[in-house]
């Protein structure tokens, strides 16, 4: 066989190649993008994990607050009680003011109860709301998890198919021409054959003389093109 009927099976083989090295893009560019989801994810159930701690932490504020509030009531119906046993004035009036302060604490316990109360409803409301994204968050992740593997599984298939299809073409190359083109195919981008248009290279536009293009057509040897270093030839309206 001829140098110029193996470039013709070169051509038919970068077709199945092109193919091969778009399928091989798409599938490594799939965990790639579930990475990105499940770090998004991950992020979020960090904050929703937040909130529910600070829902926590107000709630046993509260709690904190209400055993205070009792103390304060439990000491004001002793010394209530104690206010009858006292002999003089003085200390009847001095017992008197500290219940009276005691009581200016409690009110002001109670205010600050209820509106840490009423924080930890708005807060839970807001919580319980992120959880219930968050739990959709994760069935869309599962979901394109297994969207992602289908179609990595699907692509594995297809390259295997491509593979067997190549055989044909490659075992009628000679060896030292097919581990050339392999060569360039790995180097530039899974093209290594590449067609001459409006007398240019068809992959990087460069501008070919008119004696190359001569030699192209005749194809009697192989003939690189000077920029990009792909294997060129005559390509139909070159
Ligand atoms: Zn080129």
């Amino acid at each position: 066989m001829n140098l110029k009927q193996q470039i013709n099976i070169l051509v038919k083989l970068q077709a199945l190649d092109s193919q091969i090295y778009e399928l091989n893009f798409e599938k490594k560019g799939i965990p790639v993008e579930l990475n990105l989801l499940k770090q998004e994810y991950e992020r979020k159930e960090e904050e929703v994990k937040q909130a529910e701690q600070k829902v926590k932490n107000k709630q046993l504020e509260s709690k904190k607050m209400e055993g205070d509030l009792k103390s304060k009531e439990e000491t004001i119906k002793k010394q209530q009680g104690q206010l009858y046993q006292i002999k003089t004035n003085k200390e009847y009036d001095s017992l008197e003011k500290e219940i009276k302060n005691l009581k200016a604490d409690i009110s002001l316990l109670e205010e600050k109860i209820i509106g840490l109360l009423d924080e930890v409803e708005q807060e839970n409301k807001i919580f319980l709301q992120e959880k219930q994204n968050l739990d959709k968050k994760r069935q869309d992740l599962q979901k394109k998890e297994e969207i992602g593997n289908n179609r990595s599984q699907e692509i594995k298939q297809q390259i295997e198919e491509l593979a067997q299809k190549k055989k044909p073409f490659a075992s009628t190359i000679e060896p030292l021409l097919l581990s050339q083109y392999e060569r360039i195919l790995i180097k530039k981008e899974g093209k290594a054959i590449t067609g001459v248009k409006d007398g240019a290279c068809e992959e990087c536009r460069f501008m070919l003389t008119p004696q190359i293009i001569e030699e192209i057509k005749m194809g009697e040897e192989l003939i690189f093109c000077n920029s990009c270093s792909r294997i060129l030839y005559e390509a139909v309206n070159s």
